[in-house]
């Protein structure tokens, strides 16, 4: 029998996706996570909302098939809002956008699991308003590194006068966020963004890198700045990451984060009730200064 939930019918609700997740780790059904995506609605949309999204979908759950989406198909539901976006190419193609509960839920029913979102709202396409490290740490270094690293580099933003928030991304590593204003245009954003990076593997090479290639990594954390380009995406805070026991990409005080073991840590229960605590999301403003501050210590 359908459920409804959020106004949507939800077929297979008592499909298990997680088999080591939920109610005493005994299963999280497809219910039950458009149940959690229903509850944090409030929480996620306040970074989500009005943002193309691809959507990481298991339709069978996790024993099954997984497929990244970045286009909507014509069968979408009606609450996964769309809309068309001109790429690269000049060709234009539809994107996913959600606005409402509604609208995550109707996802979870196509079988989503993950959302990752774009660093510019639908409004202002060209006009980004997230800054977004991803830190990857290499095969074999633990969540210490990326802890440490997370804490330095905070320490690098903010001496250029921009103050990161932090989330565990519930898989291996941590992405550091400024949310902006919209002063800036991408290419403004993707030069800071990758002089950043740039200038951390300069100063510490044993410890950063922003070589692609897995070679180049060996015992080092990955700056991937590449989050700041238009059509990438990062994954969307709280949500749920398709890989064992549901953790959730989730915000964390800095204080916090000190006391944290693995980026992994936070399941779905300890993300309703933690919320947004401790993190400061008011726009910050990435000025001309700082460009030329971090553009001069580049080329010292
Ligand atoms: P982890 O901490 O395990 O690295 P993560 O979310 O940062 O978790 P990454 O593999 O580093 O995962 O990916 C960074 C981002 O790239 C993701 O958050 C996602 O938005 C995007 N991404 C991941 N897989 C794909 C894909 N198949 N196609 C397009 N973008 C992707
Ligand atoms: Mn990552």
């Amino acid at each position: 029998m359908p459920e409804r939930i959020e106004g949507v019918a939800i077929s297979h609700p008592e499909r298990v996706i997680f088999a080591d997740a939920g109610p005493g780790k005994a299963g999280l059904t497809k219910a039950g996570l458009a149940r959690y995506y229903q509850q944090v609605a409030p929480l996620m949309l306040q970074e989500a909302a009005d943002r193309p999204l691809s959507m990481l979908r298991l339709p069978e759950g996790m024993a099954g098939e997984r497929f990244f989406q970045k286009h909507p198909g014509k069968g979408f539901p009606k609450p996964v809002k769309q809309m068309q976006i001109t790429e690269s190419d000049g060709e234009a193609a539809p994107y996913a956008y959600v606005t409402d509960a509604a609208g995550l839920v109707a996802a979870v029913q196509m079988g989503t699991v993950e959302f990752h979102i774009w660093a510019a709202r639908r409004d202002r396409l060209e006009r980004p308003d997230r800054l977004v490290f991803d830190l990857d740490p290499d095969e074999g270094l633990g969540f210490a590194a990326v802890r440490a690293a997370a804490l330095a580099l905070r320490g690098r933003l903010r001496d250029l006068g921009l103050d990161p928030w932090a989330m565990l991304t519930g898989g291996k590593g941590v992405h550091l966020v400024v949310n902006l204003r919209r002063n800036l245009g991408w290419d403004e954003l993707k030069h800071f963004a990758h002089g950043f990076a740039t200038l951390c593997a300069r100063d510490e090479p044993d410890r950063y890198t922003v070589a692609l290639s897995k070679a180049s990594r060996k015992g080092r954390i990955f700056i991937d700045w590449l989050r700041n380009e238009r059509g990438a995406t990062a994954v969307a805070p709280f949500s749920v990451r398709a890989r064992p026991g549901a953790p959730v990409a989730a915000p964390l005080g800095w204080d916090e984060l000190t006391e944290t073991e693995t980026a992994r840590a936070i399941d779905i229960d300890m993300a309703l009730k933690r919320g947004w605590a401790g993190i400061d999301r008011r726009p910050q403003t990435l000025t001309r200064p700082m460009v030329e501050a971090l553009d001069k210590a580049l080329a010292e």
